[in-house]
């Protein structure tokens, strides 16, 4: 496996204020999500695989890509979903409801769409499935700006979200 390099952020620091604070974001990006990259690379040199910081800061670099600053009336484009706010629902009760630390995530599958979470970075046995669209709630995403109020940052999160990436994701 080759080493895993940090990416930078597709947006300013603060391109998602006031959804999620540039304080926020520098210490996601700069020490939570590099540190996964650094981890994965000292394992690898060590002649380890780290499944959990590889799945980390791949988590992390889809979660980015579908994120964009906040616009007002932010809807997917027409068609990409039967009820939009039935899905919207199911999405967020995810994100709400995860135990501890984890996303929630909506997978495309070979049988279709998904909604549904995963513990940690556990991306380990998908068979096949691909995350089109990740809401990062571990703590670490939120607690600065909403403190244990994670509700309320799930709110928030459908004003930044990104569906042309959305979108290009599905298509691909
Ligand atoms: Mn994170």
């Amino acid at each position: 496996m080759n080493k895993l390099t940090v990416k930078d952020l597709p947006y300013a620091y603060d391109a998602l204020e006031p959804v999620i604070s540039k304080k926020i974001m520098e210490l996601h990006h700069d020490k939570h999500y590099a540190g996964y990259v650094n981890n994965f690379n000292l394992a690898l040199d060590a002649g380890k695989i780290s499944s959990f910081n590889y799945n980390g800061a791949v988590m992390h670099e889809v979660f980015w890509e579908n994120m964009r600053p906040a616009q007002e009336n932010n809807l997917p484009p027409e068609g990409m979903f039967e009820d939009f706010e039935k899905f919207k629902a199911e999405f967020s009760a995810a994100a709400v409801t995860v135990e501890g630390s984890g996303w929630a995530v909506l997978w495309k599958t070979e049988a279709g769409l998904a909604v549904g979470q995963l513990e940690k970075h556990n991306l380990l046995g998908l068979n096949g499935a691909k995350p089109v669209l990740v809401l990062d709630v571990w703590e670490h995403a939120y607690y600065l700006d909403y403190l244990n109020d994670r509700k309320s940052y799930v709110e928030n999160f459908w004003k930044i979200i990104n569906w042309e990436v959305v979108a290009g994701r599905l298509r691909s």
